[in-house]
């Protein structure tokens, strides 16, 4: 699938994922542990402007990070454009390369392995970086001082909650890509990791390739569900659909409409 659908999709599956992620946020097992910043309209403080700040601003990290994330996996390939994005792409690309990860190898298509790589990152957010943080930022320090308001939200401060809510929201753009490029006849591998161990190379199909072939009897086929065809351009239109039906979904969610 090309960086445009994957993108869209990536725009899709964050919107779907604000309401989600934003219900589970406030669970006092969430809470309790510092797993993500408290957001959406129970923590709306109407008297208090800064809280509609504080959730717009959470918003944007998730809908950015899940179109980062939904470009992620196609770092392996060196000339697509998230390989070439920023600096930390360009990095990560070049230790693909001299790994041998090829593109959609088994470690960056993988659902458990790019699952193991944000996990990994969101641990290192959440339990290491505020351990080592917490002589900087005491809570009586933020609480006492409003202007510190912004850093008060999430107990580990606005950077750290901003970082959660990044890597979370990223690994459902990755979901996203897995999503795009299960749909079209390569597939992707169900597991990476089984794959790397085992040395096999079955790979997840939404639509398998026998459904297709009494079809090309009739038909030429060769354009379904390929890359770059007439068929992703109609998956990327409908995608576009499914975003401004999402759109709204979020905009009745921040109203206070309950949708569950
Ligand atoms: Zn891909």
């Amino acid at each position: 699938m090309m960086y445009p659908t994957h993108k869209k999709l990536g725009y899709a599956f964050g919107l779907a994922g604000i309401p989600v992620v934003s219900a589970i946020s406030t669970s006092e097992f969430v809470q309790n542990n510092n797993l993500l910043p408290a957001f959406g309209i129970d923590t709306l403080q109407f008297s208090n402007p800064f809280s509609f700040i504080y959730y717009a601003l959470i918003v944007c990290t998730a809908l950015w990070a899940s179109l980062y994330g939904s470009g992620f996996p196609d770092i392996d390939s060196p000339g697509s454009i998230p390989a070439n994005a920023n600096i930390f792409n360009k990095g990560l690309s070049f230790i693909y390369r001299i790994t041998g990860v090829n593109h959609r190898g088994k470690f960056s298509h993988g659902i458990d392995s790019l699952t193991i790589v944000f996990f990994i990152t969101y641990s290192f957010v959440t339990f290491l970086i505020p351990s080592a943080i917490s002589g900087l930022l005491t809570e009586e320090s933020l609480s006492n001082n409003m202007y510190l308001f912004m850093l008060n939200f999430g107990k580990g401060g606005a950077f750290i909650s901003l970082a959660q809510v990044f890597v979370i929201f990223a690994w459902i753009g990755a979901m996203s890509h897995m999503f795009g490029d299960m749909s079209t006849r390569e597939g992707v591998y169900f597991s990476g990791v089984a794959s790397l161990i085992t040395n096999k190379r079955t790979k997840v199909k939404i639509v398998p390739t026998f459904i297709i072939k009494p079809f090309s009897n009739v038909v030429d086929t060769s354009q379904w569900f390929s890359t770059d065809s007439h068929w992703e351009i109609s998956f990327r239109q409908a995608v576009n659909i499914v975003i401004y039906i999402l759109i709204g979904v979020n905009v009745l969610y921040f109203l206070g409409v309950s949708i569950f």
